[in-house]
């Protein structure tokens, strides 16, 4: 299917994965997805596998993202990791304010506007993940929400740094849920952050911008969710954790 931009179909591992199992996983999706060119394919394992998983997707079409950062570049910050820590292993994606380190770790757009800027100064594409609760889509708050976090989180970026930001939509309830979002709910969303984009950044800007929809991604429905013009990807998180579903979902989607 003809896209107007190029999509890019990210795992997110989560807490999941020893370095054996990682590399299991990743060397199965080397072979699977060898031939696949038409779509951005990249894994964010735990930190501890970056470094094998880094190596062994040396030679391939895979890329690497981590799954956070700290927003402070060098110090005393115990148990962080820095931006230029996760360079040296090829690290080109960082995922930032997702929705269970808004909820457990307590993180603010503001924090993640910060951290954004901080993967822009390191020359790593963040991933900005945003979305409403079932709450706030039962009380007809999703577009005050987006809105509030599409502002707050993309703070302080130039055009030129948020051309080369994905911004990821993530229905809370949608996540590790089973139930996703239906294609026309993610159309209606990824249509309205592009316009929320667009008033901030320029049409221009809003245009390029790549929108993954995330929550219960699996290859039954990734086809219908990718082939919405304004889905430009997906982050997924159960269905990257193994071989099979994760190359169903990309090779779906082409
Ligand atoms: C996620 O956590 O980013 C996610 C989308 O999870 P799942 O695919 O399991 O719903």
């Amino acid at each position: 299917m003809e896209k107007a931009r190029r999509l890019i179909i990210a795992g997110n591992w989560k807490m999941n994965k020893t370095v054996a199992e990682a590399l299991d996983l990743v060397n199965g999706l080397k072979r699977e997805l060898a031939n696949v060119k038409e779509v951005d394919i990249l894994v964010c394992p735990p930190f501890t596998a970056l470094c094998e998983v880094s190596k062994a997707i040396l030679d391939s079409n895979i890329k690497l993202g981590a799954q956070n950062m700290n927003e402070n570049n060098v110090g005393a910050f115990t148990g962080e990791i820095a931006a230029v820590m996760l360079k040296e292993f090829s690290v080109r994606y960082v995922i930032l304010g997702h929705s269970e380190r808004r909820q457990y770790q307590k993180e603010t757009d503001e924090l993640i506007s910060r951290k954004a800027l901080a993967a822009h100064n390191a020359a790593l594409k963040p991933i900005v993940c945003v979305g409403e609760t079932l709450n706030e889509r039962e009380g007809g708050l999703t577009e005050k929400v987006l809105d509030r976090q599409v502002h707050g989180s993309l703070a302080g970026l130039t055009p030129e740094q948020m051309e080369e930001t994905i911004i990821a939509y993530e229905p809370v309830w949608a996540i590790g849920t089973g139930r996703n979002a239906t294609a026309e709910q993610a159309q209606q969303a990824h249509t309205f952050i592009r316009s929320v984009l667009a008033k901030i950044f320029g049409e221009n800007v809003a245009k390029k911008v790549r929108i993954q929809y995330g929550g219960s991604v699996k290859p039954s429905n990734a086809r219908e969710l990718m082939s919405q013009p304004d889905v430009d990807g997906a982050l997924v998180g159960g269905a990257s954790l193994e071989v099979r579903s994760f190359a169903d979902i990309i090779k779906n989607s082409i």
